[in-house]
């Protein structure tokens, strides 16, 4: 829809298709409903919540930065408001809004939209386009095509990869798709009783052999499958080109007490407790469900009293709560991903202008490149400016 716009306004002719029935399928469920469409920081910041190809990012944001998005919507009748983290959402809470803003600016300034109309193939002469073919037979004559497919997660939204076989059709090498923002399977069972469990202000490492590759601090939670939760989606983005099942994942519920500090802690807990079992002593630090598993860790049985914890369990204890340890199995199925990592070799596309560099008249934008960020309105920023720059260009 912004390629749409930004090509319009370029002075072309242009005709918007989609296969769906209705525009922007994906951006009712953004945001919880909400639509999350961009981040209220500067540029170079922005930059820095790109995970793959940050660099090729660079022109389409200074092009089209959040700053003039948001300009965008607001001169169009959006009202948006800035939220924690510098996220940006429509005023009245309704991604519908966000679609409906879109899609009226294109209706005013004459943008032709066909719904219903999935494209089979593009058509290329001598390394250049010349049309589209619909799937329904009919061929469509055009000097350019952008290829606003997105990747294959949520793919009852239309997103399911079409862009993909286009753009290798041209003879582009595509990065092989992988899931980010998404949660993780664990290995085991032992997890299972923590399901429903949301810990907030934790913080976790992801080790590969001892080392560590990844590591944050804020809120995650436990379902029926693993984990999941916001450090644990921004985790997924690192780890998925890595063998997650050699991964392990340790959560540190205390991330604010270092284990000295624990250790007194729970020394005094205990000793003015002394009668009590430890079990309902722990329940003064950490969430119920979360108790059983750590003492079974610990080696400590439930109903051993304050009293009786030698120093060793104690030790034991804080080890135990500083590093609660996971095997991972897997990354959630790549539909079930926010974004798609992956896509279009971005070697392959002139980052001025969204290009492609093997067939004229050929352009991509948004998810179907190999780019994907971190969350916080910045997948849809992206979208917006390749879409902006390749309008803009063809
Ligand atoms: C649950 C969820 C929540 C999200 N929340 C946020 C958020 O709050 N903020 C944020 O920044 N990002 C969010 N995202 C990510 C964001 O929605 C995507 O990155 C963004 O929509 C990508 O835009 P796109 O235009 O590249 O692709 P899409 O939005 O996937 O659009 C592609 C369009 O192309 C159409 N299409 C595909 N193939 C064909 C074909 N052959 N012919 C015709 N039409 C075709 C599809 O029907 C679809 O309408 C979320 C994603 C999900 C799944």
């Amino acid at each position: 829809m912004f390629a749409a716009y930004s090509a319009a306004i370029n002075g072309n002719r242009v005709l918007l298709l989609e296969k769906n029935e209705k525009l922007g399928k994906k951006i009712y469920i953004t945001g919880k409903g909400r639509c999350n469409l961009t981040n209220d920081v500067s540029e170079s910041e922005f930059i820095k919540n790109v995970v793959s190809n940050p660099k090729f990012m660079y022109g389409a944001v200074f092009a089209l930065s959040p700053e003039k998005t948001m300009d965008f919507f607001e001169n169009n009748g959006l009202h948006l408001k800035v939220e924690r983290g510098n996220r940006v959402f429509p005023v009245s809470d309704k991604a519908s809004d966000v679609t409906k803003t879109l899609q009226n600016v294109l209706i005013r300034i004459g943008v032709e939209i066909m719904l219903n109309s999935e494209v089979a193939s593009i058509i290329f002469r001598e390394s250049s386009v010349t049309g589209v073919v619909l799937s329904e037979g009919r061929t469509i004559d055009c000097d350019s095509v952008i290829v606003c497919t997105g990747g294959v997660s949520y793919p009852l939204t239309g997103s399911t990869g079409d862009g993909f076989k286009f753009a290798k059709s041209a003879g582009h090498s595509i990065v092989s798709p992988k899931p980010a923002l998404v949660g993780a399977e664990l290995q085991g069972d032992d997890f299972r009783p923590l399901q429903g469990l949301t810990l907030k202000n934790v913080g976790i490492s992801v080790f590969l052999n001892e080392k560590c590759v990844y590591d944050d601090f804020g809120e995650m939670l436990f379902t029926h499958f693993g984990v999941s939760g916001p450090i644990i989606l921004s985790c997924s983005s690192i780890i998925n080109r890595m063998n997650v099942s050699s991964l392990i994942l340790s959560v540190d519920l205390k991330p604010a007490l270092e284990s000295s500090v624990l250790d007194k802690r729970l020394l005094r807990d205990f000793t003015l407790n002394n009668a009590k079992s430890i079990y309902g002593v722990l329940r003064l630090l950490l969430p119920q469900s979360v108790i059983s598993l750590i003492l079974t860790r610990a080696k400590i049985k439930e109903k051993t009293k304050c009293a009786e914890i030698t120093r060793e369990e104690r030790c034991a204890l804080v080890s135990v709560i500083k590093n609660l340890k996971f095997k991972m199995k897997r990354l959630r199925p790549i539909a079930e991903a926010v974004v798609t990592a992956g896509g279009v070799n971005v070697k392959e596309i002139n980052p001025k202008t969204m290009e492609s560099k093997l067939v004229q008249g050929l352009y991509f934008a948004g998810e179907v490149i190999d780019v994907d960020c971190f969350t916080g309105g910045f997948n849809l920023q992206t979208a917006f400016s390749t879409g902006f720059v390749a309008g803009k260009n063809a």
